[in-house]
């Protein structure tokens, strides 16, 4: 009799694509086809997050660092604007804001959401018109794990203080916050964002390889950013400034002719791309269903770890599709560092992540703007730590990950 050994149970990482055959298909059907860049592939995705975000428009980019620079250019900074970011969020965030040339307002935010929510940007609005400089351009919310903070409280903060509100939505594809009437809206609808950010890697709920996409309701910034991302290139006939050189005698326009009346850059995405991301996009509805179902268990689960491990605070304006699940435990109170619950973690076969150290804490930014004290965002990083969250994973996986964090933290032996 052959004997079958027992199956050790895969790694989970803390975040994973779930790619099936249909999006092997859709892709292969790219690689035989015509256009492997700039071709329909691009414009049907484009129109796919049209719909599911209700945005006029969409423009598909590189990725979504490229999408936050590309909105970033777009709004004009002159060297030294300054725009209000929050702490806690990828460095992209912050980045695109200097590679535009503005200067970075850093908010706090709520240490048990790691949200910045209207009195955050209230602080920073206020720190900011204290210091000499430049206006305050616009403010950027980070819809962190999924959940958005109160936006028409922000939006009404930023319009106050005539600013843009830009928003980053990496982690909020499919997410829903609550207008002023009670409503859910999508995230990216255009409705209270002048622009609306988006990441597709492969962690983030619909994975394209590498992409991004901008949306926004606002036809101006729309031709803007088409035309950013493609080397500020232009062909619209009526936009033509050297007449002699774009028209011939009868004119009409020369077929060769495009125009540059900006600088800007190679971000274009790839059919290949973008046929990944629209064969996944027809997946959203499933994936952040899976995704609510596995926290949902995750919430129930690390109830028994209360008040070790705590869930962070859930924003009441907002209906997230979650894209990590990030926990609040006293490691202090537990006895153990967070690194050594990692380490123990990834033994048991679990993998995590810290979402996010806070920005202003990177060197080049403590350099540029001094120390800062930023109390929630320091009290939130002290405590978070992300378990697996991905659409492949089952409840018992969310089991799994809980009993492994329980015995690490003493909380009960193996
Ligand atoms: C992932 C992420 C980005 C950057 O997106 P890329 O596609 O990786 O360039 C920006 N902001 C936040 C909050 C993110 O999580």
């Amino acid at each position: 009799m052959r004997k079958i050994a027992p199956k050790e149970p895969p790694f989970l990482p803390y975040g994973q694509q779930l790619i099936e055959e249909d999006d092997i298909a859709a892709v292969a059907q790219v690689l035989r086809g015509d256009w492997l860049t700039t071709g329909p592939a691009v414009a049907a995705f484009e129109q796919a997050l049209c719909g599911v975000t209700e945005a006029k428009h969409a423009i598909a980019c590189a990725n979504g660092t490229a999408a936050l620079h590309l909105a970033a250019l777009a709004l004009d900074l002159e060297p030294g604007d300054r725009v209000v970011v929050p702490s806690v969020t990828f460095l992209a965030t912050a980045n695109a804001v200097r590679l535009a040339g503005g200067e970075v307002v850093f908010a706090d935010c709520e240490a048990d959401s790691g949200l910045m929510e209207a009195p955050q940007l209230a602080e920073a609005l206020a720190r900011a018109a204290a210091a000499p400089g430049r206006p305050v351009k616009a403010v950027v919310p980070v819809h962190l794990t999924g959940q958005c903070a109160d936006l028409p409280a922000l939006a009404a903060l930023a319009a106050e203080h005539g600013t843009t509100l830009v928003d980053d939505a990496a982690h909020a594809i499919g997410s829903r916050y609550r207008e002023a009437g009670g409503s859910d809206r999508p995230i990216g609808d255009g409705r209270l964002s002048a622009m609306t950010t988006f990441s597709f890697h492969p962690v983030k709920t619909i994975a394209m390889g590498e992409g991004g996409a901008v949306t926004t309701n606002d036809d101006h910034l729309a031709r803007r950013l088409q035309r950013l991302r493609n080397h500020g290139m232009a062909r619209e006939p009526l936009e033509m400034q050297n007449r002699d050189l774009a028209f011939d005698a009868d004119g009409s326009v020369n077929p060769w002719y495009y125009e540059m009346a900006e600088v800007g850059l190679n971000y274009r995405v790839t059919d290949i791309q973008c046929a990944l991301g629209l064969s996944q996009m027809k997946k959203l509805e499933r994936f952040t269903s899976q995704r609510r179902r596995l926290a949902d268990r995750y919430d129930r689960a690390i109830a028994a770890l209360d008040p070790l491990v705590r869930p962070i605070a859930r924003s009441a304006a907002s209906r997230p599709a979650w894209h990590i699940y990030p926990l609040l435990i006293d490691f202090d109170a537990a006895g153990i560092s967070r690194a050594q619950v990692m380490k123990q973690l990834s033994a048991a076969g679990i993998g995590s992540q810290v979402h996010y150290i806070p920005v202003h804490l990177q060197p080049y930014y403590r350099q540029r703007y001094g120390a800062l004290d930023l109390p929630g965002a320091q009290a939130y990083y002290a405590r978070t730590l992300s378990l697996p969250l991905f659409a492949a994973m089952d409840e018992e996986d969310v089991d799994r990950a809980v009993a492994a964090l329980s015995q690490v933290l003493g909380h009960t032996q193996p």
